[in-house]
């Protein structure tokens, strides 16, 4: 097949600048790379945050990591996906949003791939490192070396596959961190993209009643259609809605709670509701600065687990496509992915997902 001698890529050139698309020169994929055409690539509050300078990002940059596209060259010796399955030209698939640079401690011995020195990550990096096309708001994405690559059956969508192996797999090893098992009591705080994926997840592994926070009334009417039993406005009167909590996660109160609404504020309330003995996961903190002020005996005396949670495994990115095949007829996945952008509208795309006139944003280049 005859590569195309350039691709067109939507250029970060510096915070809240408008994008602009340039062409940048293609490769044939060296050994173990694939180069794919991009067939969506959804904007990630990452992406926003970005784009808006509340996280360091090279500039000019190529943004866009939750990507889904169809492969159309291999390079040597990348002839199946992680699950065995084979590769051909034509395939859809995703791929993890990172890859490393070889096998480490980090890889190999405490089986944290995802904090390996030297990791990179899809749509994090300058567009002037070759081979340019590493993000998703481009017409074409090449897949390194030490990704993790998954083929995509055809009854799933662009827009249920797009988020995959961002937004899904990071809450799969949310819901794995937070040990959520049959007969689980659950209670989610945010309501956004995460919080409706982590609901869901919740229910697919059992969980026997989850309880949804949010200060935003239309996401909580949002909320039901993706497995929240009780959505509650946690600005109310707190020792009222500590009580409604508990009197609805029988017997002692919720299991686990988890937070990704990413304000540290919350934290004391989570430390609050969570019952003796259970789980509290903190996920949606991910920009430095959440400092955050609580009596720490209130862990002690509750014997709290409280665990972080940053990115995922890529056997999370697994059991995130297994959710989304198993679950698809039940949520309604793909209406969370509400508007659709070419390649030319990425700031009028960036702006609506920041303004939350859209839920997730789509890029169809
Ligand atoms: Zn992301």
């Amino acid at each position: 097949m005859i590569l195309p001698a350039t691709g067109r890529i939507a250029v970060y050139p510096s915070p809240n600048e408008a994008f602009q698309v340039h062409d940048y020169p293609i490769r044939p994929p060296n050994a173990m790379e694939a180069l794919v055409k991009v067939s969506m690539s959804t904007i990630c509050r990452s992406d926003i945050h970005s784009f808006q300078g509340h996280r360091p990002s090279p500039c000019p940059g190529l943004l866009g990591h939750e990507i889904v596209g169809r492969i159309v060259a291999l390079g040597d010796g990348l002839t199946q996906d992680m699950q065995g399955s084979s590769l051909s030209i034509g395939d859809r698939i995703t791929w993890s949003e990172y890859f490393i640079p070889c096998d480490n401690y980090f890889s190999e011995v405490l089986d944290l791939p995802q904090k390996s020195p030297g990791l990179e990550k899809y749509g994090h990096m300058a567009v002037t490192t070759e081979p340019h096309h590493h993000g998703g708001f481009a017409e074409y994405c090449d897949v390194l070396p030490k990704s993790w690559i998954l083929r995509i059956p055809d009854d799933i969508f662009d827009c249920e596959a797009a988020p995959l192996n961002c937004g899904i797999s990071t809450m799969v090893a949310v819901v794995e961190a937070a040990n959520i098992r049959a007969g689980s009591t659950v209670v989610i705080q945010g309501l956004g993209l995460l919080g409706l994926y982590g609901a869901a997840l919740a229910k697919a592994r059992g969980a026997s009643f989850v309880v949804g926070l949010d200060i935003n009334a239309t996401r909580r009417n949002l909320s039901a259609k993706f497995g929240v039993d009780l959505a509650l406005d946690p600005s109310t009167n707190q020792d009222a809605l500590l009580e409604k909590i508990k009197a609805n996660c029988l017997p002692v109160g919720p299991d686990a709670v988890i937070e990704v609404c990413g304000v540290a504020d919350v934290i004391s309330l989570g430390i609050e509701i969570v019952r003796i003995g259970g789980t509290y996961v903190i996920a949606g903190l991910v920009s430095p600065g959440a400092d955050v002020n609580f009596d720490a005996n209130r862990i002690v005396k509750k014997m709290i687990t409280l665990r972080g949670i940053h990115n995922y495994h890529p056997r999370h990115l697994i059991e995130a496509l297994e959710f989304v095949k198993n679950t698809k007829s039940i949520y309604p996945l793909a209406e969370l992915v509400d508007g659709f952008y070419s390649l030319d509208e990425v700031t009028q795309a960036m702006d609506d997902a920041a303004t939350q006139r859209v839920l997730r944003a789509a890029i169809i280049p």
